[in-house]
């Protein structure tokens, strides 16, 4: 059998006729850059996300940069995140002018460790990102608590986890601002590249509505330079079509995550998502842990599964943020993760039948390395 990581194909085969009848009438309107299929799917994504406004925009790294533009953050400014994330995350920050300032993980939630926040802020910190990664969220209430009681705006980077919940508070909506991407393997995703930012606070909806569009207020009328970052109208019929699918898609998410689970319970070697306190995670991604992942990851590929390893190596050690002055062991929790996780196939239309294939590929993988250790000397 053959079980590919992400099957975009089986899951846009049922939406293709739907798609092609919005798209024709995207070219009937003429509204190629923003334009009312953007205008309609940006009320109704903040309205899923309970957020009072959603600003549709280029892609998820812009939704950050825009964001954090938003906030005035610039040159001298320090924003925390995490060294265990997609690097966008970072570079969003080094585009304003301000610094990355990193934060290292849970190692049981493969997010921002709230115990270590504190030590991380300084005189200089404009901003949190709490990053949701693998579609779970951060300890919100806690980082919100450290964040308010300085008045320090949080800025989610939620690209990984629409519709994921914290005691009943959607992603994205919690801090000052929410950051989502479309990149087309997302659990929302565009037939092309978007993002949006959402936020309850009306002047800085404002704010970034001006910055993706040339900081014009009115039409050539420009406040602040500004940037294009307008959404386009194709993505926008897209992603309002898939919106309202969403929900099912992370619903058949977490199902499958269980079947996994359940087949890995009777293995402590594999170490499995947990699902800490009260989030109600969406499974972008299904990550465990095992040691010698390489030798596991290579075993399931010649087994036709194919996985995927996020990330492998973390931010700080990328040559691209050498000059922040981290190392080796800067970021241990992070650093010992990167070693060991191993993305599995995850998708809506995964079926029963793959899901048990994979977890037996997985299971004989691991007790193969067992067998090895005993016959070691
Ligand atoms: C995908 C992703 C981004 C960037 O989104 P793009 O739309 O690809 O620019 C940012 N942060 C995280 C955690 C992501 O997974």
């Amino acid at each position: 059998m053959k079980v590919p990581f992400l099957d975009l194909k089986a899951h846009h085969d049922p939406i293709r006729d739907e798609v092609r009848a919005a798209l024709e009438e995207v070219i009937d309107q003429n509204a190629f850059a923003g334009g009312p299929c953007v205008d309609a799917f940006e009320k109704e994504f903040a309205a899923f996300c309970g957020a009072a406004e959603a600003i549709g925009v280029g892609s998820g790294t812009e939704a950050l940069w825009l964001a954090l533009l938003g906030l005035g953050i610039g040159p001298g400014d320090e924003v925390i995140t995490v060294p265990n994330t997609f690097i966008a995350t970072a570079e969003a920050i080094s585009f304003t002018g301000a610094k990355p300032v990193f934060v290292d993980v849970s190692e049981e939630t493969y997010n921002l460790d709230p115990l270590l926040l504190e030590a991380a802020i300084t005189g200089r910190t404009r901003a949190i990102i709490p990053v949701h990664l693998y579609g779970q969220t951060a300890d919100m209430s806690a980082i919100l608590a450290i964040a308010n009681a300085r008045s320090i705006p949080v800025v989610e980077d939620a690209a990984q986890a629409h519709g994921a919940t914290s005691e009943d508070r959607l992603a994205g909506s919690m801090g000052m601002a929410g950051c989502f991407s479309f990149y087309p393997g997302k659990n929302l995703g565009a037939w092309g590249e978007a993002g949006a930012v959402v936020t309850d606070n009306p002047e800085l909806a404002k704010e970034i509505r001006k910055l993706r569009d040339h900081g014009q207020p009115r039409k050539y009328e420009h406040d602040v330079v500004g940037w294009n970052s307008r959404m386009d109208g194709m993505q926008g019929a897209v992603l309002r079509i898939k919106l309202a699918r969403l929900d099912d898609g992370n619903h058949a998410r977490r199902s499958i995550a269980a079947q996994y689970t359940k087949s890995f319970a009777s293995c402590p070697e594999i170490g499995v998502p947990l699902n800490a306190g009260n989030t109600g995670h969406v499974y972008h991604l299904y990550v465990v842990r095992v040691r010698e992942r390489d030798r596991v990851q290579n075993a399931l590929t010649s087994r036709g599964v194919a996985c995927g390893i996020h990330y492998p190596v973390p931010v700080h050690l990328q040559p691209a943020y050498r000059d922040l002055g981290y190392s080796e062991g800067s970021f241990p929790v992070t650093e010992r993760c990167a070693q060991e996780i191993l993305s599995l196939p995850m998708y809506p239309e995964l079926s029963r039948d793959q899901v048990d294939y994979v977890s037996e590929q997985l299971l004989t993988a691991i007790s193969a390395e067992e067998s090895e250790k005993m016959a070691a000397p």
